[in-house]
């Protein structure tokens, strides 16, 4: 299906994609952790980049789920190849640059490499996170469109911190949902792909949707499932999303980085595009256009 896009779309696509998980990242991170109904009590319908949150934000700034995956990013860029070790580097480097955030299971994994090397923690039904989930998009522009490739790496990047069979089946799910995204599926075809997972683990069942939208994985990818099915826009995906609260700024990113890749740039509002952090931006842009390059696609595959 990819043979009918060129390199310039696929490329304006991942770009969407990786600017819209950093949007949803910021957009999200100012209610994370509030109920849909303390949101609803602040804001009525929370709509803005203007940071704050408990992490008492910049408007714009982004948090663990997009440093984590330019950590990603940069270390398949710096080597052209992908290597778990740099992967692991990096997200080391970034855990002693003291982040604004980051997640347990994360800050587990992270500090077992640090100590012992470990490139791949113990399977562990506890590490049922959405950490793994929310860092995938540089692998999947790595290996497009193969989707060998893409499995690979969306599990070697995982299991660095979360071995877990949810977390890898969301894992999974998630990066073939962008993968297709970028081929131009649409998304009657995105959610068959979806009901296949739900058919093999019930659990992901979102339809009727139970508005929860925690760290659990799980919970995660129904909001995001239910968000992204249900809006008619970028923005009306994202503002849906957010406003349930809790990891906001997680399902946000996840939902970004979908409704970015479904969308395209032109629909990601700019009034949210204005209020991003610029340094971030413009790495962002830098990283995707060589991670595409570099990819079996941008090498003529
Ligand atoms: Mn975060
Ligand atoms: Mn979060």
């Amino acid at each position: 299906m990819f043979n009918q896009y060129n390199l310039d779309e696929i490329r304006a696509h991942a770009r969407a994609a990786f600017i819209g998980m950093a949007v949803g990242d910021a957009l999200g991170a100012t209610v994370e952790f509030m109920t849909a109904s303390e949101i609803s009590a602040k804001y009525g319908t929370f709509r803005d980049i203007i940071g704050g949150g408990w992490l008492r934000l910049k408007p714009g700034q982004v948090t663990d789920d997009t440093e984590m995956a330019l950590c990603i990013a940069r270390a398949i860029v710096k080597n052209q190849a992908w290597s778990r070790e740099a992967v692991a580097d990096n997200f080391a480097a970034w855990l002693k640059s003291r982040p604004v955030d980051c997640g347990d299971t994360c800050r587990k994994g992270i500090r077992a490499y640090m100590l012992h090397g470990t490139l791949e923690t113990a399977p562990n039904e506890w590490d049922a996170g959405n950490g793994a989930a929310m860092r995938i998009l540089p692998a999947v522009l790595f290996s497009f469109p193969d989707e060998e490739l893409l499995k690979k790496y969306v599990i070697e990047q995982a299991h660095i911190t979360h071995n877990n069979q949810v977390s890898d089946a969301a894992c999974l799910c998630l990066g073939q949902l962008l993968r297709m995204t970028l081929c131009g599926a649409e998304k009657s075809r995105l959610r068959r792909h979806v009901d296949g997972l739900v058919s093999r683990l019930p659990t992901f069942n979102y339809v009727p949707y139970r508005g929860l939208a925690t760290g659990y994985v799980v919970d995660t990818m129904q909001t995001v499932f239910h968000w992204f099915f249900r809006g008619k826009s970028f923005e009306e995906c994202l503002v849906g999303t957010v406003n349930q609260g809790a990891d906001a700024d997680t399902t946000g990113a996840i939902c970004g980085m979908l409704a970015g890749a479904y969308y395209g740039l032109e629909s990601i509002p700019k009034r949210w595009i204005k209020r991003m952090d610029v340094k971030v931006m413009a790495e962002i842009e830098t990283v995707t256009d060589l991670l595409v390059a570099a990819s079996p696609f941008g090498r003529g595959y």
